[in-house]
Order: structure tokens, then sequence, then C-alpha cells
């Protein structure tokens, strides 16, 4: 009877272990292969792959899309990258309210909305990240994925012991085998990510990438956050636009990128090529250690009570109230910097000029929230919508 009872019990702990794997595999599953539509602006002249740069990536999870704006008059060509950490939001949503709104005048603008894709296909469980969020638009809501600031590890496994950065040498911590802001300038047979960033190497050498930008979020515990981080290729126009910025539109700082630090985009890129790299950071609470529920109303409106209080006891190293730092704002201060940006790069650089049209201004972006720019993938003919 004893016995009987055992297998019972043991029975039922089967039965729940086994839902429990089959419905969060669902979830990942459906994560995993979630598509967000985007409308191809007026800019955009064509849509190529990462793949296209180096043929063994073609295919592949981060075979991600290319977008071209290309004005037909020479000048500069310009390089955006979203999603180097899939978990910083304000930074793929940027990347494609450019692609969906913007074009070039004058030279060229090359867009990445999900330059790691593998990282967009997984989120942080353990730290209770939600899956997706949506954005309101003018016609219904639009859903994203959230992400994660590593590669899948479904995609890049197992990591290293230690991760030993090529061509350096320097040691960093193992999990950043897969994180594409450490595996800069890439190597053609490592990880995934540095395969990936091997191919922006080689997309940046094919194109004649004059400058390239890296988009960011930070958590306000991060001392480099609210800041432009610029490598010496780009300090003059860097500190002109964080000077030019802070006196007339919003707090924006500016960081030299350090010499020995390697494996970051705005030292390789600079130092493997003749594009400078120049990093945005914008704030997102979302990500700060000491944040309360970690949902997707923190993730949109970056309000956080403990965050907060962590700012009243001087340990944060940016300024946040009730209002929070919502994704509207934060998705503002990139687009807005980045047309800064053309506009000094193209003043110092009169012979790679960077002329753009079609950026909303920061106060249409706040104001009207950043959906009111997402178009709707049904109301254009089905070749002018791509997928990430
Ligand atoms: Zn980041």
């Amino acid at each position: 009877m004893k016995a009987n009872r055992e297998w019972i019990i043991k029975g039922i702990a089967l039965a729940v272990w086994a839902g429990v794997l089959v419905s969060s595999g669902i979830a990942f599953a459906q994560h995993r292969q979630y598509k967000e539509a985007v409308v191809l602006g007026a800019g955009v002249v064509d849509v190529r792959t990462l793949g296209d740069y180096f043929e063994p990536l073609k295919g592949t999870t981060n075979d991600c899309n290319i977008y071209i704006l290309d004005s037909g008059v020479p000048g500069g060509t310009l390089l955006i990258m979203g999603a180097v950490h899939a978990e910083e939001p304000a930074t793929n949503l940027a990347a494609q309210l450019i692609v969906e709104n913007a074009s070039a005048t004058t030279g060229r603008i090359i867009v990445a909305i999900h330059e790691n894709r593998s990282g967009s296909t997984v989120t942080r469980p353990g730290d209770a990240y939600p899956q997706f969020f949506t954005i309101e638009t003018d016609w219904g809501e639009k859903k994203f994925r959230m992400g994660d600031r590593w590669a899948n590890p479904l995609d890049s496994w197992p990591d290293p012991e230690t991760y030993v950065h090529y061509p350096s040498g320097q040691l960093l911590a193992y999990m950043d085998v897969r994180n594409m802001n450490r595996t800069w300038p890439g190597r053609p047979n490592g990880s995934l990510a540095e395969r990936t960033s091997y191919a922006f190497m080689r997309l940046i050498e094919e194109e004649g990438v004059d400058l390239t930008i890296d988009l960011h979020e930070a958590e306000l515990e991060y001392p480099i956050i609210g800041t432009i981080v610029a490598h010496q290729g780009a300090l003059d126009v860097a500190a002109m636009v964080s000077m030019m910025l802070t006196a007339q539109e919003f707090t924006i700082g500016m960081e030299i990128s350090p010499l020995a630090l390697h494996g970051l985009s705005h030292r390789e890129i600079g130092d493997f090529s003749d594009s400078p790299c120049i990093l945005l950071e914008a704030p997102e609470p979302f990500l700060d250690r000491v944040r309360g529920v970690t949902d997707e109303a923190l993730l949109l409106t970056g309000q956080d009570e403990f965050v907060m209080k962590a700012g009243e006891h001087g340990l944060l190293y940016w300024p946040i109230d009730e209002n929070g730092w919502p994704i509207d704002i934060r998705v503002a201060r990139h687009v807005r910097t980045i047309e800064k940006i053309t506009e000094l790069w193209t003043r110092f650089h009169p012979d790679e000029a960077m002329v753009v049209a079609g950026f909303p201004t920061y106060n249409e972006m706040v104001e009207l929230g950043v959906g009111h720019f997402f178009h709707d993938p049904s109301t254009v003919s089905q070749d002018r919508v791509a997928f990430e």
C-alpha cells in the first residue's frame, strides 16, 4: 500500500515536471521564432544580409538584415548597429525608426537592426525578463522580442573556461565569448559572436564605411551612461556633439575609448579598419541590479522606486526621478544624437559628407511616442516589408 502511494506521488511529480518542460519549451520556441515586421522607408534602396559579406554566416541565426539607404550622391558612408546587446531595446527601436523614416540626401546610411540576432532569440529567465514587449502605434500594438546581452547558448556552446580575446590575448569573462561588444575585430573560425564581428569588419571594408555608430543602453549603477564613447579617430566630432546637445537639447557626456581595453567596438573597429567608431549609451533602469519587479512596464517606462532609492543614497551615476526614463526619451536621445553626429561629421569631413533627411525631431518622438513613427505593414506592398 505504502509502495503504491510512493509511486503515485512520483508519477504526479513526473507529470508536473513534464508539463512545465513542455509549456516552457513551447514559450521559448515561440519567442525564438517570432519575426518583427519592418516597413522599408522610401530611403531604403536595398536589403542585403550579413552573409553577403562573409559566406559562412549565410542562412545562420546571425545572418541579419543589412538595410542600405543610398542617396546616389557621392559622400560618406555611415554604419548604424542596433541591438548589439538585445536587452537594450531602445537601440533596435532607434535603428528600425531610422529604416522606416529616414533617407540620405548625400552619401549612404547602412543599418543593422539586430546586430547579434542570436541574442534577441533568448531572454534571461533567471532574471524574470519578459519575452516580448509592445509599443502603441497609430494602427494598434506592435510586438517586439526582448533579448539578452549574450548570444543564445543554443547557437554558441560550450563557453570556454576563460575567454581569450583575439588578437590581443587579453583574458575576459568566459560568457563574453558570446558578447558582441567584446569580440571585435573577430575571426573567421571563432565563436558565433567572433564570426559575426568578423563579418561586420568585412562589411565595413567592402562598403567603405567612414564612420560606425554602435547603440547601447546601460544601468544607472554603471559609470558609462548617458554618454558618447569615441575612438580617437572621431574625438573632435564626439566632443562637439556632446557640447552642442548638452548646451541646447539634453545632457550627454563624452568619453575617450580606453587604449588597453580590448574587444570593444569603439576600440577595435577603429583600430582594425578605416572607420572610427562612436558608441552611444542611454539610461535603462530595467538593467539595474537593485530594480523591483522586472516586467514590461519597467522596460517601457523606466520607472522604479528601488532605483530611485539607490539614487537618493548616491549609488547611481545618472539622475532618476518618478518620471523614470521612458522608452520614447531613450530612443529620441539615440536618434537625435545620430542626426547630430552626421551634421558634425559632415562639417569636419566635407569629402565624406553624410546628409540625412526624415529624422523626426526629439520633441516629436517624445510627445507623439516612437510608435507614431512605425508604419502598418499590412498597408504597404509586401516587397516593402522585411522581417527581423
Ligand atoms: Zn550594451
